[in-house]
């Protein structure tokens, strides 16, 4: 499994592990951040973004989404400091951050990039794959992603060698061989049998991505003259791991209610920003901090998506909304 995934990704080395969270903090291990470091992430997303920071003991960061949902390029380097060490961005929904601006932003700082992929394997940047595209990126294998087990697992890739051997040891208890340990590490590794069942469902994903993208043309072909739909760029193949679409606030979850009476279940991706959560007190951000994060929290509605979603469905949902 690891062999066809870095080849499927597009990377030199794979490493499979327990979750994607772990590909992400063992990432940020590896690369030697911890305490009196800062990584930067987006607010707008799911959870594991920013506690993988956390739980490498190192600050999170935030800067502002965009209207495609991802870390916005502009405001980036006005939240780079002389600790910060490391950029993740997310690709959201499955659609690819700006890669080539962040890239270039953190040659100039000297910092690292990890991109959290968790949600767009398969999806291309300018043609090519992600999770090639900065120093090492982690996904997940969770029933739920574009790619998913039947349990919980994940992997991580990568084109330096360094970081891919010190990850290797990290997922295994921090062991070079059957007696030495090199350093303290974790366990974190992938179960054969669900590498196994990757590995046969792998051959499965370009079809499934194909009609992500399919599902998500028709709806924008119904939906664009009423709602705000998400629009692929030139440079991007979106794998729509969800649909998002933007509403009046006024409305959202009346809509939402609605859509229920017909059957239609939706969520959102994510109603509380991170900055916001609980857990995040500590950052000593307010309300008001990630305006973008915080109103599309209030607007945005994750449709119907899968591969198995028929075309009667489809225009149920569309007629529907
Ligand atoms: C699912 C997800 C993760 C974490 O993956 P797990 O396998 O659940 O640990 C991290 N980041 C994002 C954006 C995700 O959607």
């Amino acid at each position: 499994f690891e062999n066809e995934i870095a080849q499927y990704c597009e990377t030199d080395y794979a490493l499979g592990l327990a979750n994607g969270s772990d590909a992400l903090f063992l990432a940020l291990k590896a690369m030697d951040i911890g305490y009196g470091d800062e990584v930067i992430t987006c607010p707008n997303s799911f959870i594991a973004s920013a506690w993988v920071i956390e739980a490498a003991k190192a600050k999170t960061v935030f800067v502002d989404c965009d209207d495609d949902f991802n870390i916005d390029v502009n405001k980036l380097e006005e939240a780079i400091t002389e600790k910060t060490r490391a950029i993740i961005p997310i690709h959201l929904t499955g659609r690819p951050a700006r890669m080539d601006q962040i890239n270039a932003l953190a040659r100039k700082h000297n910092l690292f990039v990890l991109e959290d992929s968790a949600q767009a394997i398969g999806a291309r940047y300018k043609g090519k794959r992600v999770g090639g595209l900065g120093d090492a990126a982690g996904y997940s294998l969770h029933p739920l992603k574009n790619l998913g087990i039947i349990g919980d697992g994940g992997f991580f890739t990568t084109n330096d060698k360094f970081l891919y051997e010190k990850v290797k040891k990290l997922r295994n208890h921090g062991l070079k061989n059957r007696d030495e340990c090199e350093m303290w590490g974790f366990n974190s590794r992938l179960d054969s049998l669900q590498a196994r069942l990757a590995s046969i469902k792998l051959k499965h994903l370009n079809s499934w991505n194909t009609r992500f993208r399919e599902i998500a043309s028709t709806y924008r072909k119904g939906l664009n003259a009423i709602v705000i739909t998400p629009q692929d760029s030139a440079d991007e193949e979106s794998v729509y791991h969800n649909f998002v679409i933007r509403v009046n606030k006024e409305i959202r979850d009346d809509l939402m209610q609605y859509l229920l009476t017909r059957g239609v279940e939706t969520k959102v991706h994510y109603p509380i920003p991170i900055h916001l959560q609980e857990c995040a007190s500590n950052l000593k951000y307010k309300k008001g901090d990630f305006p973008n994060a915080e109103n599309f929290a209030l607007e945005m509605i994750s449709l119907p998506i899968y591969p198995e979603l028929n075309e009667s469905e489809l225009n149920h949902v569309i007629g529907s909304i």
